[in-house]
């Protein structure tokens, strides 16, 4: 007799390992966290404030947009990356004060320039195990330019 169930799990986006990733309901976003006492934001989220050591923080969606703070280009992709060479590796810096290190598309790497702005892409990367979709984010050049 089989004791397995064959109730069928709807699938289920989950960060991809190493992202802290806010994909509920909403506008997807980077998920940060504020330290309540003296406002300083963090990613990824940590328990305990670094600039005031307040401990219990507010998790808080992140800004969706930035600009470029620093970069290099890579010219050959890692067995297993989903992108490919050459790519840009970048930090990010958001109006929250964070950086964030990512990878860009949809870019000429040649044409990357430091301080352009760029916004969030939050995609599926691949399948767990489980059947869950398992999401990525990168950044890409802010389109429609909001100047
Ligand atoms: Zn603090």
């Amino acid at each position: 007799m089989s004791t397995e169930s064959s109730v069928e799990k709807p699938a289920q986006r989950v960060a991809i390992k190493g992202a802290s990733l806010r994909l509920g309901e909403g506008e997807e976003a980077l998920e940060g966290c504020r330290c309540p006492d003296c406002g300083d934001t963090f990613y990824p989220p940590r328990t305990v404030c670094l600039s005031c050591y307040h401990e219990g923080l507010d998790r808080v969606a992140l800004s969706r947009c930035g600009a470029l703070h620093t970069f290099t280009i890579a010219r050959m992709a890692l067995p297993g990356a989903f992108v490919k060479a050459p790519y840009v590796i970048a930090q990010v810096q958001l109006p929250e004060g964070v950086i964030i290190p990512t990878v860009l598309d949809d870019v000429d790497p040649e044409s990357v320039q430091i301080g352009m702005e760029l916004e969030i892409v939050i995609e599926k990367a691949m399948s767990d195990a489980e059947g869950n979709d398992v999401m990525a984010f990168k950044f890409r050049p802010l389109k429609g330019g909001a100047a």
